[in-house]
């Protein structure tokens, strides 16, 4: 297996996992994808529940890693990747929860970062006086998953944007408090500026002796192990003996892209649903198959607040971008943040379920599409912890939310962050350090 730039032709893969990862993405800037995708065996998949996480998560990844890490340092990336649980909470008759918020900092952004420091860490074993600069644009979670995943990682400095006063108060500490290889930059702007300049910033000739690579989804180190909760869902779930259906909030796409490798790798899924807040770009797609990206907009489902999302591509390519084929798989619906509110009310109301703004947003595309098919086995993914959105949590079900130590911990540590305005001033902090 071969990496090849979806600016190019599967024809011309020819590209590694270790370049893939270090690059983050492809010097004529497309993303990166495999050549090939060889699923699973069937005798794994059936007898899922006698293998542990760990064991799955190898079986999972090996190909796309291609032996580029040796078994051993593979595995224990993968252990210490994995060191928290993925549980599957009932929350009505066929609806449940995946919990994906028990790792470090809340968001099942730990999963994707952990690993890709662990490869980075890897490939820079032998590296002296070299470092790499991973430069990442976050619209909330990702940076804080990213400082924590690839805090003290050899060789790595990194590199945060974040768009001021766009955050939540516990996201901003868990990206700006770490210190040591980890800086934060307070753009002023949305995500899109942020995103647009770490963008700008690769496509730089002036800063490639930086040593640049990405950490957001579009990174194959980040995106690919996803994979793995889709597996831990189903395994918990089997024996229910139902037709399986994930909603997944989406902002970016590449959680949801890589639910949909799972089920190319052999995954027992009848359907996908992304779930979007009023950044509809893909709801509008699917509805009317054009593809007109937007800025994005501000809503109370932050971490979803894209309106060109970077994963869509692949998920065009996985299905060899015939629109019928994946119309039969994949829906996508979008939805305010006043639907939002509401839902998160009649959640708790109704079960006592406290969902957080986005897996609220999950919950609703998951119950569109069981509408017309009832005796399906819903699965939403719940991709944060509510505290990380205390504010509307508790303003918008009247509750307190007990405060989990690992975010006590970043808390009353002081931030840290350079307030920058404009791509001007990213390049001259990058050349200046
Ligand atoms: C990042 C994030 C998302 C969106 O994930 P994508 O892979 O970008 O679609 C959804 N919910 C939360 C809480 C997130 O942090």
């Amino acid at each position: 297996m071969k990496y090849y730039s979806l600016n190019s032709t599967k024809n011309n893969a020819q590209t590694s996992f270790e370049e893939a990862v270090v690059r983050g993405i492809a010097p004529d800037r497309g993303l990166y994808f495999p050549n090939q995708i060889k699923p699973l065996e069937k005798e794994f998949i059936q007898n899922i529940e006698k293998y542990s996480n760990e064991e799955i998560a190898f079986k999972v990844i090996a190909q796309f890693v291609n032996d580029e890490i040796p078994e051993p340092v593979l595995k224990e990336i993968i252990r210490e990747t994995l060191c928290f649980d993925f549980p599957t909470v009932a929350v009505e008759d066929n609806v449940y929860s995946l919990e994906l918020f028990h790792g470090p900092t809340m968001a099942f952004k730990d999963v994707g970062a952990r690993f890709m420091a662990r490869c980075l860490g890897y490939f820079n074993r032998d590296k002296q006086d070299e470092t790499v600069t991973v430069l990442v644009a976050t619209s909330g979670d990702t940076g804080g998953a990213v400082a924590s995943g690839f805090l003290d990682v050899k060789g790595v400095e990194v590199v945060i944007l974040y768009p001021s006063g766009k955050v939540s108060d516990i996201q901003e500490k868990q990206l700006t408090t770490l210190g040591k290889n980890i800086t934060a930059l307070e753009v002023d702007g949305v995500f899109d500026d942020c995103q647009d300049m770490v963008k700008t910033a690769f496509l730089d000739a002036e800063l490639t002796e930086e040593n640049l690579t990405s950490a957001n989804s579009i990174n194959v180190a980040r995106w690919l192990p996803q994979m793995f909760y889709f597996f831990f869902a189903y395994k918990q779930l089997k024996a229910k003996n139902k037709e399986l259906v994930f909603s997944v909030p989406s902002g970016n796409f590449g959680n949801i892209c890589a639910g949909m490798m799972a089920y190319k790798l052999g995954l027992p899924v009848k359907h996908f649903v992304a779930s979007t807040n009023i950044n509809d770009t893909v709801p509008q797609y699917m509805a009317t198959k054009e593809y007109n990206p937007k800025p994005s907009k501000q809503t109370i489902s932050n971490a979803m607040d894209v309106g060109n999302p970077s994963n869509f591509i692949r998920i065009q390519t996985l299905f060899d971008n015939n629109f019928e084929e994946l119309n039969q798989l994949f829906s996508s619906f979008s939805y305010t943040d006043k639907d939002t509110r509401e839902t998160m009310e009649k959640i708790h109301k109704n079960s006592g379920y406290v969902a957080d703004p986005h897996g609220a947003v999950g919950y609703l595309g998951l119950k569109r599409y069981q509408q017309a098919e009832p005796n399906t086995l819903g699965v939403f993914l719940e991709t944060a912890h509510p505290v990380k959105f205390l504010d509307v949590v508790e303003e918008t079900l009247g509750i307190i939310v007990a405060i989990p130590e690992q975010i006590k911990a970043v808390m009353d540590k002081e931030k840290k962050a350079h307030a920058i305005k404009n791509y001007e001033e990213l390049k001259s902090y990058l050349k200046g350090r």
